[in-house]
């Protein structure tokens, strides 16, 4: 990664390497049972099942979109959900924390729902809770513009992803990369350097962590973290310089809703460069999102074995 640095100083500041990232796109986790974690997102968390579909690469597993009423990039986490999955192991190479951004005042509130611990970090009262698959997830209180869905009260609803924390090894590498990106270092706390972009989901914390064994994935992993970038034009000169840093990214995957690409990042966990000019709405009306399995047209022919095999949802009809 040597020459990234060199690239780097030869820039502007408002002229990254990797040009058009406009912070998280959306956040995605293998978990446990469906009912189970369509329950605590919808329920509990209030999110908007804005999407029901399966894994395009999977197509025996569902994979459920939750976010504002529109599912906002920066707003939508998304999960393979599967019963037979075995739980994730901790460590180091993938997500420690998600977390989402909640109004001022309301952790009280938040813990008498979930549980969990207040602490703060770099300044952001912040309460950590167990997600259903033993993940750590956390509301943070922060001056967030952005709506939240209708579930719960406005003064207390989510508005989005507040950040990410990604445990690696060796954080110097990873930082460089975020740099590289357009993140700029707003200051280190204990083993944690704060990269943050303008914008909602902005913030992402890096934490060092060289003695830990490496996480093995299993229900409560995210699987991968998204990046947002305008549209296809912008997405193909993100891909091109992914390259020339001499990061391996997969071609462009149709993905019905955004456009992807997928590399790994030198810390091992799985980046994605998602496209924001499509959206949920492209195959269901705004005021139905989710409420059908909607089906690729690859996996159209499933369709029949789906219904016998999925596990029924609250307010979805498989029949599509
Ligand atoms: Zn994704």
């Amino acid at each position: 990664m040597k020459h990234v640095v060199v690239s780097l100083m030869e820039r502007k500041k408002d002229d990254p390497m990797i040009p058009h990232i406009r912070g998280l796109h959306h956040v995605t986790a293998f978990a446990g049972p469906p009912q189970t974690n369509n329950r605590f997102f919808t329920e509990t968390l209030g999110l908007r099942r804005v999407k029901t579909t399966v894994n395009f690469d999977n197509p025996e597993v569902y994979h459920l979109y939750y976010g504002d009423a529109e599912g906002t990039p920066g707003t939508v986490i998304t999960h393979f959900p599967a019963h037979h999955w075995k739980t994730g192991v901790r460590g180091a190479g993938e997500v420690a924390v998600t977390a989402f951004s909640v109004p001022k005042g309301s952790l009280d509130w938040w813990q008498s729902r979930v549980g969990g611990e207040v602490t703060s970090t770099f300044n952001d009262p912040r309460l950590l809770f167990p997600g259903p698959d033993g993940e750590t997830l956390a509301v943070v209180e922060a001056d967030d513009p952005r709506r939240g869905w209708i579930t719960l009260p406005e003064d207390v609803a989510i508005r989005g992803f507040h950040s990410v924390a990604l445990k690696v090894r060796d954080p110097l590498p990873t930082i460089e990369l975020l740099s590289a990106m357009g993140y700029r270092e707003l200051g280190v706390e204990g083993r944690t350097t704060r990269m943050i972009m303008d914008g909602p989901a902005g913030v992402i914390d890096v934490i060092g962590a060289a003695e830990e064994i490496h996480a093995d994935s299993g229900a409560g992993s995210v699987h991968h973290i998204a990046f947002a970038t305008p549209d296809d034009a912008t997405q193909a000169e993100v891909r091109d310089a992914v390259v020339e840093m001499g990061l391996k990214p997969t071609e462009v995957r149709d993905r019905t809703y955004f456009h992807s690409i997928y590399f790994r990042e030198p810390g091992g966990v799985l980046f994605e460069v998602a496209t924001c000019d499509i959206g949920f709405d492209v195959d269901e009306a705004p005021t139905a999102l989710g409420e059908h399995l909607k089906l690729p047209d690859q996996h159209a022919h499933l369709r029949p074995r789906l219904l016998q095999t999925l596990d029924p949802l609250p307010d979805l009809d498989l029949a599509g």
